[in-house]
């Protein structure tokens, strides 16, 4: 009983210490910022315009200090343009138990006019948090909502905390590719996921890792594979890895393990 009251103490000096709306949220400490691709790594598909590696930077750049000033310790995956192994990335996350992993994309396509934001997550305990920037980002940018999507992304399966990947918007899209251009609208994502970071519903405490469950949260979208989808596949292949063994049932799809 004693243990417990200590417990509960100690939770609510640091819920106050870092100003979160509950209790639960302390558990999170640390907000490992992930900024895709860099280095050799451009991202993106050949031969387009806007690379997606400068974008993701300059949006991770500026969320950093907006989630300093919320009081939270920030992590950088990369904060110039070099390249870093999605292993790497992952083993910075896990090394903080206490954080959350947020990467930051934009997305591509042959199609030019493929567009809209989605947003992802792999672990049952993501999805709140997948949801809550999801729903920011679409609500502060003039593009279309592509949902939210559970997918075995190798940066999302391989995390040991509550991991989400967001898509920025198409760069290959003329539209969307010149909102990324602008640096209001570049602060302006920032400013939104920093936004839906903060404004997430509790998380669940893990209590040991079970990425494997399918029991959701949110209400996923039906996913188009655009693979399959004559002359507007997405080319966002660097993440995509084979996700057959641990996915739920639902969520089979035939993913390329490109990415390993
Ligand atoms: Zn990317």
């Amino acid at each position: 009983m004693r243990a417990r009251f200590r417990r509960y103490v100690v939770c609510c000096f640091a819920g106050a210490a870092l100003a979160a709306p509950v209790s639960a949220q302390t558990r999170y400490t640390t907000i490992v910022i992930d900024p895709g691709h860099g280095g050799f790594d451009r991202g993106g598909i050949p031969g387009q315009r806007v690379p997606e590696k400068i974008m993701t930077l300059d949006v991770s750049l500026r969320l950093k200090p907006l989630l300093e000033k919320a009081g939270y310790k920030v992590v950088l995956t990369r904060d110039t343009d070099v390249f870093v192994p999605l292993g790497a990335r992952v083993s910075m996350a896990n090394s903080y138990p206490n954080a959350i992993f947020v990467c930051i994309h934009f997305n591509s396509a042959t199609r030019s006019g493929a567009n809209g934001i989605e947003t992802y997550f792999y672990s049952t305990e993501s999805a709140p948090l997948a949801a809550s920037i999801h729903s920011a980002v679409v609500g502060g940018a003039p593009s279309e909502n592509r949902g939210v999507r559970r997918r075995g992304y190798f940066v999302l399966r391989k995390t040991t905390v509550p991991a989400v990947l967001v898509e920025c918007g198409f760069l290959t899209n003329p539209t969307e590719a010149q909102y990324a251009e602008s640096n209001t609208y570049r602060q302006k994502l920032a400013q939104e996921i920093a936004r839906g970071i903060l404004n997430r519903p509790a998380l669940a405490a893990r209590t040991g890792y079970t990425n494997r469950s399918s029991r959701v949260d949110v209400g996923l979208q039906p996913f188009l594979d655009q693979r399959f989808v004559r002359e507007s596949g997405t080319k966002h292949r660097r993440h995509k890895t084979s996700t057959t063994k641990k996915s739920s049932s639902t969520q089979k799809k035939k993913v390329s393990s490109e990415e390993q």
